[in-house]
């Protein structure tokens, strides 16, 4: 079969959830990927800020390989040595106490507002706590998760969601404080908001609901599953204006294509809310996906990715404002580090699928904003390549 008839096929037996593009991608290496024609493409996507450490990276491939052989699940019945020490690791980047492996990010998002609702719940023995999230946010598509991103249009087919949700604005102290109500018991944020259009949560602000939260008991909870792991020049975004969740969520480039999340908090909320037989999952940190954290986590330090990420962070930033400025139609540009968005004043589908014809892989957020969230190993020359591809592809 050639690549259209594979596509016929999936359109025949996938269900249709998503609008693909018409390739089928085949193998990477670095931040290359290449389809199964062997057209190569520089890829400013890397599975939707997944592939930190691009593709085929040799360490990464043998560590997984090598788990394999010994074993790859077991059940959380047991303890396995991959998830005791990518635990350990993953408390000494973040700086939390407690960690609970997922296999992907909604679900570490269903585990925090559980964690959260159950440590009000041990408080006052309510069922009725409130939680507080923001317009434009995405947190995932399970109900819980639904039920926290702030885009009606996600929701509304499947409403109703989990009752009790309220939504504030993003850097808006007083819509926040309007809120709250006794009741409260967590408020849930991405530190910087990735599909909502890479808008990165001021510090004044976060300062100010951290202080709320201290003043009332309530938990907060900061959403790194896109922001994360190194994205924005810091191991997680919040680390860089130090205020410090009570829980977080992880996923995304935690196993850089292993699917793996986790939900930490800190000791006091850990003591405080899931007990044994409140939270479980089958799959959830089995050795195989722990095996991948912990070598990620590795290679992160090995290969120095996060220095990479503050040296070509700003490279791309200036390339982009210089984008901008040439051309009429891109009307500003946001986001921090390695997660970048160009807003136009039209939508962006064209311009991307063009781009994929001239062999640079790019994704929107939202329909005007070109979104960049490039594997973290990419270079100022990859930088130069992929601006020029996209100005022939505008
Ligand atoms: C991608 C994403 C999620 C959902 O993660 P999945 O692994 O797709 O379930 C949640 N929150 C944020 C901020 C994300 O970017």
């Amino acid at each position: 079969m050639d690549m259209k008839e594979y596509i016929a096929e999936a359109e025949r037996a996938l269900l249709h959830t998503y609008n693909r593009y018409q390739i089928v991608l085949e193998r990477g290496d670095g931040v290359r990927l290449y389809d199964m024609e062997g057209k190569e493409y520089l890829d400013f996507v890397a599975g939707i800020a997944v592939f930190a450490l691009g593709y085929n990276n040799r360490a990464y491939n043998d560590a997984l390989k090598e788990q394999i052989d010994k074993i790859i699940h077991t059940s959380n019945y047991y303890y396995n040595r991959p998830a005791i020490r990518a635990a350990k690791k993953l408390k000494e980047v973040s700086g939390m106490d407690r960690v609970f492996f997922t296999n992907s990010g909604a679900e570490a998002v269903e585990g925090a507002l559980k964690a959260a609702r159950k440590y009000a719940y041990l408080k006052d023995g309510s069922r009725e706590h409130e939680i507080i999230a923001m317009n434009h946010s995405f947190h995932g598509r399970t109900f819980g998760a639904l039920s926290v991103t702030g885009n009606a249009k996600y929701r509304e087919p499947f409403e109703p969601m989990i009752g009790n949700i309220r939504f504030a604005e993003l850097n808006d102290i007083e819509s926040v404080k309007a809120q709250i109500t006794d009741r409260t018991c967590g408020i849930i944020l991405e530190t910087v908001q990735g599909e909502g259009g890479l808008i990165p949560a001021t510090e004044e602000f976060l300062r100010e609901v951290r202080a709320i939260c201290d003043q009332r008991d309530i938990l907060l909870i900061l959403d790194e599953i896109q922001c994360g792991m190194g994205r924005t020049g810091t191991m997680y975004a919040w680390q860089k204006y130090g205020v410090k969740p009570d829980i977080m969520t992880t996923a995304k480039a935690l196993g850089c294509g292993v699917p793996v999340g986790a939900f930490l908090m800190t000791e006091r909320v850990g003591q405080n809310s899931l007990a044994a037989g409140d939270h479980g999952t089958t799959y959830g940190g089995n050795p195989l996906a722990c095996a991948a954290v912990e070598k990620v986590l590795d290679l992160f330090e090995e290969n120095h990715i996060i220095e990479n990420v503050r040296e070509v962070a700003p490279y791309l930033e200036m390339r982009l404002e210089e984008l901008k400025e040439r051309y009429g139609c891109i009307v500003g540009r946001r986001g921090a580090g390695l997660m970048q968005g160009l807003v136009f004043d039209r939508p962006v589908g064209d311009t991307i699928s063009r781009a994929l014809e001239n062999g640079l892989i790019l994704i929107n957020a939202g329909t005007n904003i070109i979104r960049f969230v490039p594997p973290l190993i990419i270079s100022k020359e990859n930088v130069d390549e992929m601006i020029s591809i996209l100005e022939r592809s505008i």
